[in-house]
């Protein structure tokens, strides 16, 4: 059965796993711009990685017959410096007519700081500004709901975007709630055994039914596991969950929201 990861980060990952996820069934990816795993000390490393995410990516992807999407931003962990964190917002419009790029992500809070909130901002202006879909990044500490509300109360503030166009990924058990009841998109990433893992998502399922939610692995330099989507479905098949549930989760809900871009494309119809 075919699926979609839509969060993954594979500047971080070997050819190896791409053609790992392909023989998994993996026919499309959406990767949003984050930290590599070390701080860029200056803009210009934001020129070269926005090359990267709508350059080479696709084309490694292509030969695996894996359809590659990017997002772009730059990220909270690196935003606290307010004026280079604008030097790098001035590079993303040359970006975004990119025939890959779906919107404006992950951006977010990190440490739910003045400096992040001032950033997110700008992000979600110019969002709303181009009509862009946007992947929202949600603290992994231990303030995750705190900042979960910020950033709902940012976008809403903001006046202009349509929570239907929005997805607040890194939800957990006590935040999926509130992110689906205000109208957004909400996105569950799977670690193999830290953060949410596929045996608590299928439980999020089971208890917050599988509407306008969706499963990511964000497998990136640390330990992650770029293979957590399959895993995932087959945690559900072992609980007995139908097939048409299963593929709504990794495959119609992700479609469906990316396809609001009209640059998301899947290649490969699923067979079942
Ligand atoms: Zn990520």
């Amino acid at each position: 059965m075919s699926y979609i990861d839509p969060h993954v980060h594979m500047v971080s990952r070997t050819t190896d796993d791409y053609e790992r996820m392909a023989l998994a069934g993996c026919v499309a990816i959406t990767e949003p711009a984050f930290w590599a795993g070390f701080d860029r000390s200056s803009p210009q490393g934001f020129f070269d990685y926005f090359r990267c995410l709508t350059e080479t990516e696709p084309r490694r992807a292509a030969q695996y017959g894996i359809a590659h999407h990017s997002w772009l931003c730059i990220n909270p962990k690196e935003a606290e410096d307010p004026v280079f964190a604008r030097e790098v917002i001035a590079l993303i419009p040359q970006f975004l007519d990119r025939p890959n790029v779906l919107g404006i992500g992950e951006i977010g809070l990190n440490k739910n700081s003045r400096h992040e909130l001032e950033i997110l901002e700008a992000h979600l202006q110019l969002a709303a500004d181009r009509n862009l879909l946007v992947l929202v990044h949600t603290p992994h500490l231990e303030d995750k709901r705190k900042g979960t509300r910020l950033i709902m109360g940012a976008i809403r503030n903001q006046g202009r975007l349509d929570p239907g166009r929005v997805l607040v990924d890194h939800v957990e058990e006590h935040t999926v709630r509130e992110v689906l009841d205000a109208g957004f998109w909400a996105g569950m990433t799977l670690y193999p055994d830290t953060k949410c893992t596929p045996q608590r998502a299928a439980d999020v399922f089971e208890m917050h039914g599988t509407d306008r939610l969706w499963i990511n692995s964000a497998g990136d330099w640390g330990a992650s596991d770029p293979l957590a989507v399959p895993k995932c479905r087959e945690e559900m098949r072992r609980r007995g969950h139908l097939e048409e549930v299963i593929r709504k989760v990794s495959f119609d809900n992700p479609r469906t929201f990316l396809s609001q871009s009209g640059r998301f494309r899947v290649e490969v119809a699923p067979t079942r």
